[in-house]
């Protein structure tokens, strides 16, 4: 039996990493457009490194919750995928083996020439002047706001696999990763788990648990558990 995940950054929120909707369209501080876009990267890439850095360093020390942990302990009984929109590498860190990261990954970075070279970040630091292998500025290996989401067509292949559907601790208005949940067959169990549920539209077989992460992850996962194996 398959369960498919797809995750936002309220289930990292237990792990000391703020959400970006909850703190008022600032991201630590920050203008998402000036750091997160690629007009932000052309107008200031020291900037855009920096605030990179900073979340990189936080992460660094960062450790999986209950939540994190519930999704790595359902593999030892079921097929689980997990569709991330996080950078962060929590579900990694819990012992999660199937992990998409469809927003990309903050430990990596790639080059600004070719697309296809990307690399592990060791430590925390990337700075203007790395230069991939043909000589160019490496930047942060992450989707921006405005970019496309080259992993979305391997996400949607999982989510048409489902035979469960878990969402948690993403307030469905980034798109694409938000209209996930619409190819999920109508005769699939769909659960959303967050404290301050998202406006879905009503559909068949929705289950909303309305609970942080961590306690909201655990239930289902017992609930599953006992219904289903
Ligand atoms: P979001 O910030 O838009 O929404 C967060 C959601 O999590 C909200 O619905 C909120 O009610 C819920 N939430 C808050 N505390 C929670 C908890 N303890 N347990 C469960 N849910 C909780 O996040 P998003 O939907 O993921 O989209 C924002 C974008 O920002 C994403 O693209 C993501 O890549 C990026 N982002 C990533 C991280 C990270 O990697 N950890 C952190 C901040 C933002």
């Amino acid at each position: 039996m398959k369960i498919v995940v797809l995750s936002g950054a309220g289930i990292s929120a237990e792990s000391g990493i703020p959400t970006f909707r909850d703190s008022n369209g600032l991201w630590e501080g920050y203008d998402v457009m000036e750091v997160a876009s690629p007009e932000g990267w052309r107008k200031d890439k020291s900037l855009v490194l920096d605030f990179y850095n900073q979340r990189r360093k936080a992460a660094l020390s960062a450790q999986p919750n209950a939540g994190h942990i519930a999704l790595a302990e359902l593999q030892e009984h079921f097929d689980v995928a997990i569709i991330t929109q996080n950078i962060d590498n929590l579900h990694e860190k819990a012992g999660s083996r199937h992990v998409i990261h469809l927003h990309g990954e903050i430990f990596k970075s790639r080059s600004t020439l070719d697309p296809s070279l990307v690399y592990d970040i060791d430590g925390w630091e990337l700075s203007e002047g790395d230069k991939c292998e043909k000589g160019s500025q490496l930047r942060p290996h992450i989707v921006w706001f405005g970019e496309m989401v080259p992993m979305m067509e391997v996400a949607v292949e999982e989510t048409l696999q489902a035979d469960i559907f878990i969402v948690v601790g993403t307030s469905l208005v980034v798109y694409p990763a938000a209209g996930l949940l619409d190819y999920v067959d109508a005769s699939i169990p769909k659960y959303i788990i967050d404290p301050n549920m998202p406006g879905v539209a009503s559909r068949e077989n929705l289950f909303l648990v309305e609970e942080k992460g961590s306690v909201g992850l655990e239930k289902v996962s017992k609930e599953l558990i006992a219904k289903y194996t």
